[in-house]
């Protein structure tokens, strides 16, 4: 069960605990046999190279995040590919710049000098690109390190974003594929976060992967996020912390427009709930490492308006639910148990604590200690206490939110919360014949 902000209760019950890809459309694929046809032309070559690297500037911001601004601190290059911007210093990475690279990338006046085959060997955008004649250096070029047999390619990303990307490529080869199972063996004592990735290199990974269709690199970051932002009770029970490691709440925003940019459903339900557990801050949003402002798509926003109130009744509901003045089944004095469940059910408003957690929509959190409060001299029976302790009454409420945080979210997930323990225990508590 994840709580934010370091916020949860201790529990003896607990287990502590796409892709619509940028295809090479048709006319590109018109465009490359056309230059094979013409031989090699290089001022044709030229041009063509130049038009393909200006579309994938332009699908660039056709799959820009819901809500991101283009306000990029660091002016764009130009994306017709093929010149510096006119002045600009260019500066080689002083991480990404390998000295027998056949490959340099240069984004926001950063050069990056890598090897073009793991490139064109996961990156079918990468592949078509540096399939065609490369463009003879210029006089604009001549002021970077590109030479005769290093192919330099402009593009419009950010170097903060591409610096990411291309670790995946190069040191970070075994990073992602460790993401996914290292990390995960986690126990309270293994809160060191070393080998957590951050939100700027989840994101940056997903992005620019899905936009070069490296589907190795998005699937593997994707899968990450899915350790956090579960689909199913039982994994939501195991998770320990709301947000991965090194996420910041407001990241949560980030995590919900990565789950539409790859059309990842399942992802939503928590991540939407969780923006809903923000303030004011959703609407502003936040920078991304390049200066990006990232926001949420005004439906989004308006989904969680209406999450959050929705889900704030039914955290309402399922109190009044738990101490509902039923008496259990084999209830050992029922006059004076239901007195009790009268006084639970009447005092919860006076109540602070609990009135805190439906406030910050913590549906999960234990109400055993409110119990213990309310009933200091245990009046209840065992039968009854069990009944509204948390693997009773609390688990059947809190288990039927999570199914309904869809439907509350107003998103549609297939198999949501299937493959769960859910059904395992279809415990009746309450006596047939209660009082
Ligand atoms: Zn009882």
């Amino acid at each position: 069960m994840p709580s934010d902000s370091g916020y949860r209760s201790t529990s003896t019950t607990r287990r502590d605990k796409r892709n619509t890809a940028l295809s090479a459309d048709s006319s590109t694929k018109a465009e490359e046999s056309a230059i094979s046809s013409n031989g090699t032309q290089t001022r044709d070559a030229s041009d063509a190279f130049n038009k393909l690297i200006k579309r994938i500037g332009q699908k660039d911001s056709d799959v820009d995040m819901p809500g991101a601004s283009s306000s990029r601190r660091s002016a764009s290059l130009s994306d017709d590919g093929s010149a510096a911007i006119p002045g600009q210093t260019l500066q080689r990475d002083p991480e990404l710049w390998f000295e027998d690279g056949n490959l340099v990338l240069v984004a926001g006046g950063v050069q990056f000098c890598v090897y073009k085959g793991l490139l064109t060997s996961q990156s079918a955008v990468f592949k078509d690109m540096l399939s065609l004649p490369q463009p003879i250096s210029d006089e604009a070029e001549t002021h970077d390190d590109s030479s005769p047999s290093r192919a330099s390619v402009h593009l419009s990303d950010s170097p903060e974003d591409l610096r990411h990307f291309l670790r995946a490529f190069t040191n970070g080869k075994l990073r992602y594929a460790m993401i996914n199972t290292v990390a995960f063996h986690r126990t309270v004592a293994n809160t060191e976060q070393r080998d957590e990735p951050g939100f700027n290199e989840v994101s940056a990974c997903i992005r620019l992967g899905h936009k070069y269709q490296c589907e190795a690199v998005v699937q593997s970051y994707i899968d990450y996020l899915k350790k956090y932002y579960v689909d199913n009770f039982g994994a939501w029970w195991d998770v320990t912390t709301f947000d991965p490691p090194r996420f910041l709440p407001i990241h949560r925003i980030g995590t919900v427009n990565l789950a539409r940019l790859t059309g990842t459903a399942s992802l939503l339900p928590v991540a939407l709930m969780a923006c809903c557990k923000l303030g004011p801050e959703l609407g502003d949003g936040f920078a991304r490492e390049d200066g990006t402002l990232e926001t949420l798509a005004y439906a989004d926003v308006v989904r969680c308006f209406v999450g959050k109130a929705r889900l704030t009744e039914a955290c309402f509901v399922a109190v009044h639910r738990v101490f509902r003045d039923v008496v259990a089944g084999g209830c050992q004095h029922p006059a004076a148990c239901k007195g009790v469940l009268q006084r639970l059910l009447q005092q919860v408003i006076e109540n602070e604590e609990l009135m805190e957690d439906i406030r910050a929509l913590h549906f999960d959190d234990a109400k055993t200690g409110y119990v213990d409060a309310v009933d200091a001299a245990r009046a209840l029976c065992a039968r009854c206490y069990e009944m509204v302790g948390e693997a009773g009454r609390q688990d059947e409420q809190r288990r039927e939110i999570f199914r309904r945080l869809p439907e509350m979210m107003g998103v549609e997930v297939e198999n949501w919360d299937a493959g769960g323990d859910a059904e395992d225990e279809d415990i009746k508590w309450e006596s047939e014949d209660a009082l």
